[in-house]
């Protein structure tokens, strides 16, 4: 056995997951080993939809720019029912004023991988991979695992934390002996890479309203590329591995009542989709992200979007407790904001996969009818455009009523302790480009009246930043304020505390309660 690597963090599984919370290490500076079973990044598209919420995690890494550059900003989405355009609506900028990236990017999940990658190896880091863990150990002091690569040479990883990152089938999780309740649905799907030729322009993701489920086109890079996918009836008994491709064919000719032609198929799979979270996100200093604490139905395109968001609130915790700037309390937060959001997540996701693929009568009717006359229409009402955009950009996502979330005096905001911190303009350029700095931040929204250099030299050091912001228009229309208040902002850009009052000792406070 080789003599062990010494780490502050074990990274087990180099997914998306993974290796975006490699990459908020290297933002914070964390000391880490990141290992995989694979030989490389993952060579299948996989994921194809890129939300605000990651686009904006990304942001401060500098890989956003690549990401919209590479991708496709998904421009329309086009109902289809009787082999006919029921509506349509536009998506390009379905989240205007709400986000930097007011839509969702279409990129496959290879590419975003190759992005993270690329990054850590900038960094001078790397993943080791073909290497796979084999046990886990864990006292008060850190975390031992064995680990082997494919030489069948075993070595040993000696971490104070470890964070599983290793997908549905998580090792991890097993190995910490978490429940993973949940549930399966019945159906099989399917999905397929194809060329598809018919009357339809490739500008649109296409939605055909069957009367048994939905067969969605995603556009994909290519001349009439698609991603394909739809579901079997329940009555069709085949298992998922044993499905053939001209079953596939079949069903999504009959199920979108469309003339199409399907060629040249780079890729098909069938499958259960499962809808599952752990029990809890933390076993004593082993942690669980990605699609190893949650798994949950297509609908939304929010799993890897999700892991990334897992990795981005774990990261800034474990940075300050290992940097002895937070007590190890605050690391409970994660478990108890990260089980809540996964808790809704599936609600909502099995929510629209049972309109989606549902097969009772009322279900078809409002699908195949109802929902294709209203869409484009409820999509013109702002306050619903906005609500659509909050709930599949992940940018609504809160983290209310929290241990960590704290409101100081008035509670009357629009905007409240525990949400991410609204967009805004501040001379025309994004507030998100003044917070990159992977501290916390006080912004002290200002009429100009007073001077507020006091409290920043008392409250300004290595962990925490200070900015004086203009009460614009804008500002005091979003957060429901015309006096100045203060802001204290998460590293992960969240509200942990508002206050109308701006006080030094008020910060002070809340870092001896709830952060030290
Ligand atoms: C067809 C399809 C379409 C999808 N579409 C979308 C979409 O549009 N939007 C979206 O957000 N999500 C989508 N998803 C879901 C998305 O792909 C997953 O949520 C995402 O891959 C989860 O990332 P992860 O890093 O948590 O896990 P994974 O990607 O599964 O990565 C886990 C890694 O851990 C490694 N590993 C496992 N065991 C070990 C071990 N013992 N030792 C070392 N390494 C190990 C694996 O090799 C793997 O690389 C889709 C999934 C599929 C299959």
């Amino acid at each position: 056995m080789n003599s062990p690597i010494k780490t502050e963090v074990a990274i087990i599984g180099a997914g998306p997951t993974g290796l975006s919370l490699a990459c908020q290490f290297i933002r914070y500076g964390v000391d880490f080993v990141i290992i995989d079973k694979k030989d490389d990044i993952t060579k299948f598209s996989k994921a194809l939809g890129v939300h605000a919420r990651t686009l904006e995690v990304y942001e401060q890494i500098g890989i956003a720019e690549k990401a919209v550059s590479q991708g496709t900003i998904a421009g329309k989405a086009r109902i289809l029912e009787g082999g006919e355009i029921r509506g349509e609506v536009d998506l390009s900028n379905v989240g205007k004023g709400l986000s930097q990236y007011p839509y969702m990017l279409v990129l496959e999940q290879s590419k975003n991988e190759r992005l993270l990658y690329d990054y850590v190896l900038a960094q001078g880091k790397d993943v080791l991979w073909q290497t796979e863990l084999e046990t886990l150990t864990q006292n008060e002091n850190g975390v031992t695992t064995t680990i082997k690569n494919t030489n069948g040479e075993t070595s040993t990883i000696k971490a104070k934390y470890l964070v599983g990152c290793d997908g549905a089938k998580s090792p991890v999780r097993h190995l910490l002996n978490l429940k993973f309740e949940g549930s399966t649905f019945e159906r099989i799907f399917y999905v397929a890479d194809a060329r598809v030729d018919w009357k339809f322009s490739h500008d649109a993701l296409q939605v055909c309203m069957a009367k048994h489920s939905v067969v969605a086109f995603f556009p994909m890079p290519g001349e009439n590329r698609y991603r394909i996918v739809g579901a079997f009836p329940e009555e069709f008994s085949k298992d998922e591995g044993d499905v053939l491709y001209e079953e596939i064919e079949r069903r999504i000719k009959e199920e979108a009542d469309l003339n199409l032609d399907i060629s040249q198929v780079n890729w098909f799979s069938t499958y259960k989709v499962h809808t599952r979270h752990v029990e809890n996100f933390r076993k004593g200093r082993c942690f669980l992200a990605g699609d190893s604490a949650h798994v949950h139905t297509p609908a939304g395109g929010q799993g890897m979007n999700t892991g990334i968001q897992d990795g981005y609130n774990l990261a800034w915790k474990l940075a300050f407790v290992l940097q002895g700037k937070a007590d190890e309390k605050i690391l409970d937060s994660y478990n108890s904001e990260r089980l809540e959001n996964a808790e809704n997540l599936l609600k909502t996701t099995d929510q629209i996969f049972n309109f989606a693929a549902g097969d009772a009568w009322f279900t078809n009717l409002i699908r195949t009818y109802i929902f294709p006359k209203i869409m484009g229409t409820a999509l013109k009402i702002e306050a619903v455009r906005k609500e659509f955009f909050r709930r599949l950009s992940q940018i609504g996502i809160n983290y209310r009523g929290h241990t960590l979330s704290r409101h100081g005096g008035d509670k009357n905001f629009e905007v409240k302790a525990g949400d991410r911190l609204p967009y805004f303009l501040m001379d025309g350029v994004s507030i998100f480009d003044r917070l990159r700095e992977p501290k916390f931040h006080i912004l002290v929204f200002s009429d100009g009246e007073n001077d507020f250099h006091e409290i920043e030299n008392e409250l300004k050091n290595d962990a925490m930043d200070f900015q004086i912001i203009p009460l614009y228009p804008q500002v005091t229309e979003i957060f429901g304020s015309e006096k100045p208040f203060m802001i204290l902002l998460r590293p992960d850009n969240y509200i942990a505390f508002l206050s109308s009052e701006i006080s030094a000792e008020k910060v002070k406070n809340y870092f001896r309660e709830i952060v030290e």
